[in-house]
């Protein structure tokens, strides 16, 4: 399952979500933090970003 990158439009906070690409048409993507609903998908190259917790 991809893992796809947002933005939130209201707080400007990056996340990330593992969805299916029917769900993420589907869906409504909220912002994990203010719960808006503003949030703007970030392309990135999801193959390179792996170990970025630390
Ligand atoms: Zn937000």
């Amino acid at each position: 399952m991809p893992t796809y990158d947002f933005r939130c439009g209201g707080c400007r906070k990056r996340f990330s979500l593992a969805m299916s690409i029917s769900d993420r048409e589907r869906k409504r993507i909220k912002c994990p933090k203010c719960g808006s609903q503003r949030v703007e998908t970030v392309f990135s190259s999801f193959s390179v970003k792996t170990s970025r917790k630390s």
